[in-house]
């Protein structure tokens, strides 16, 4: 009987975790090496929440691709026995000159994904804590949500941990891989062998791949987490999850759901910063992000910063993931540029389809690029 394959996997963020648990269920077997502990508190996929949703600006491949990935977190959820996610719908705002809504609407119409289109002026009637300074464009989608995103690397690595077949090695940083003869070299200079390896190392990916230095920036992002009136919190709580694009500062809110904190971001990529560098952030840097806030949501100036989070993750020039098959028997990936984590459990299943059924790598490629289906 032929023995079953066996899969290295360089990174244990949502991306390696994932893809390793997909082999597994492919019935490979998986040997998992993450530099920290696993989950990682530095990694891109270490945060209360990630926002999944369906409007995409005008990349409606990736558009397309969102009832699988809920199909492939429900999956998920059957396996670790809890479901790490809370609906909220979007809300998609843009104006000033940004036609991310416009786009995102037209995508949705393609693709037959129903969104109710909402006039400026009953805006502040449908949905009460927002302004409407700078907004032109406005539609709500009931699908989308947020994703409890450390929850759900802890659960699964918890998971992996007992699954028979799968090995999770901590602390492990690998040195040097092989993408031809599948073997990694860790720091301590013990080598390991197998049938395919997979790189799924975020923000670090370029120290072991500097052939993709070119393509793959890391970048610095700060996020703000905010202490809101608690009557503006239990307003919140019920939503929605807000992606707006109103001139130079876009910004998503994701609302505090189930007791989770209340968190906005921008869309802007620093495209600088190295993700080993020590941590730290002041509000000075996220002004342009709090003007907007000002002059978006309604009692704003009684909202105070309660931390700022500083993450790393990779941007690609046009925002589309790398998923790609390097030397004879290796693949590095790299869903990310800052919205791969809706996809990781879908990401992780297909790649092990892929390899355990050897499809064809360059249509893996061009689907996880977002390309099936782009219009
Ligand atoms: C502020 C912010 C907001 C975001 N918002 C969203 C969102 O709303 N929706 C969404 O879908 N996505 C979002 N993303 C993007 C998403 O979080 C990432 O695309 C995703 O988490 C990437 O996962 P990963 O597994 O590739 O990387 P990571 O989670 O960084 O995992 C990589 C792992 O590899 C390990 N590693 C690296 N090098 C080595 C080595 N040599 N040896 C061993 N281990 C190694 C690292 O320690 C790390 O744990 C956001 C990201 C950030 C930072």
């Amino acid at each position: 009987m032929k023995a079953p394959m066996k899969a290295i996997v360089v990174g244990g963020g949502i991306m390696g975790l994932a893809t390793a648990w997909a082999l597994a269920r492919e019935g490979c077997r998986v040997e998992l090496f993450e530099q920290d502990s696993l989950p990682n508190a530095l990694g891109s996929s270490f945060d209360e929440h990630r926002l999944i949703r369906h409007p995409y600006g005008e990349h409606s491949g990736y558009a397309r691709m969102i009832d699988d990935a809920f199909a492939a977190w429900d999956l998920m959820w059957e396996e670790l026995g809890a479901r790490f996610y809370a609906p909220t719908g979007t809300l998609a705002l843009s104006g000033n000159g940004a036609r991310w809504a416009e786009q995102s609407a037209r995508s949705l119409a393609a693709i037959g994904r129903p969104m109710k289109e909402l006039a400026v002026s009953d805006l502040p009637s449908r949905f009460p804590l927002l302004k409407t300074g700078g907004v032109e464009h406005a539609f709500w989608i009931e699908t989308g949500g947020v994703l409890f995103a450390q929850d759900i690397v802890s659960a699964l690595a918890q998971r992996l941990n007992v699954k028979p077949g799968v090995v999770l090695h901590t602390g492990t940083t690998v040195r040097t891989v092989d993408l031809d003869r599948a073997r990694i070299v860790t720091e301590a200079g013990t080598e390991h062998d197998a049938d395919v390896v997979i790189v799924a190392a975020g923000a670090w990916v370029v120290r072991l791949l500097p052939g993709l230095t070119q393509r793959l920036v890391p970048s610095r992002q700060v996020v703000a987490y905010f202490d809101l009136p608690a009557e503006q919190r239990v307003a919140w709580s019920k939503g929605p999850m807000i992606i707006e694009q109103t001139g130079d500062v876009g910004l998503y809110l994701v609302p505090p759901v189930q007791g989770r904190g209340l968190k906005i971001g921008d869309h802007a990529f620093s495209r600088a910063g190295d993700p080993a560098a020590e941590r730290t952030a002041s509000e000075a840097e996220l002004q342009p992000l709090i003007a907007r806030c000002r002059s978006l949501l309604l009692g704003f100036e009684h909202w105070r910063v309660e931390r700022l989070k500083v993450c790393f993750y990779t941007v690609t020039a046009d925002e589309r993931f790398i998923v790609e098959k390097l030397g004879a028997a290796g693949w590095v990936m790299s869903p990310c540029s800052g919205h791969g984590f809706k996809f990781g459990a879908l990401m992780g299943l297909e790649l092990a389809r892929t390899i355990v059924s050897e499809r064809d790598p360059a249509l893996h490629t061009s689907w996880a690029a977002g390309l099936e289906g782009d219009t």
